[in-house]
């Protein structure tokens, strides 16, 4: 069979190092391929494009592009199952957080996760506990929902500067 050459460009290397500085992602290279974290991600098993062993082929020839546009990098569950199985102990699960920060840092987020993230300053949850939801508590047996201090939480949101990372005021 023919074989093909890769090259990786400058900016490609540069890229994997950006990743491999990341706090957790600095085994990158130490991934020899085996797929036993795609054969266990819970995610792979149900979205065909998602597999933990090319999110790590992908960032080993810095493909930033293929990894930074569209959804991959958001799909995964932070299950931690790559974590613990790989044999070689790459932490896929925490080269995809690089991968996220790195994506955040150029304004890159996926529109679920920025939802997630601006509705915190204003609800004080992940989303909107209301009238509804605190009568279904009620059902069962459970107190309404806490007042959560959503000044406090919006300024501390603003101070970290995640707030505006994620284009929310
Ligand atoms: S990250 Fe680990 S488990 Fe996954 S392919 Fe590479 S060596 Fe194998
Ligand atoms: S942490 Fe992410 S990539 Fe790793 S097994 Fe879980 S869902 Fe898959």
């Amino acid at each position: 069979m023919a074989q093909t050459e890769i090259r990786i460009t400058n900016e490609g290397k540069e890229f994997r190092n950006e990743v491999m500085a990341t706090h957790g992602a600095d085994k990158l290279m130490q991934c020899y391929q085996c797929g036993t974290c795609s054969s266990d991600c819970p995610v792979a098993k149900r979205v065909p494009e998602f597999r933990p062993r090319n999110i790590a082929r992908l960032a080993i020839y810095g493909q930033k592009d293929r990894l930074l546009s569209g959804d991959l990098v958001w799909l995964c569950a932070g299950c931690y199952t790559c974590y613990e199985r790989c044999p070689q102990k790459v932490h896929v699960s925490e080269i995809v957080s690089a991968l996220r920060q790195l994506a955040l840092r150029e304004g890159k987020i996926h529109p679920t996760i920025k939802s997630i993230v601006t509705s915190i300053p204003k609800h004080g949850y992940i989303s909107e506990i209301g009238e509804f939801e605190n009568e279904m508590r009620g059902e069962d047996g459970l107190p309404p929902a806490p007042t959560p201090a959503t000044e406090e939480i919006k300024t501390i949101m603003k101070k970290t500067g995640i707030l505006s990372r994620v284009g929310g005021e």
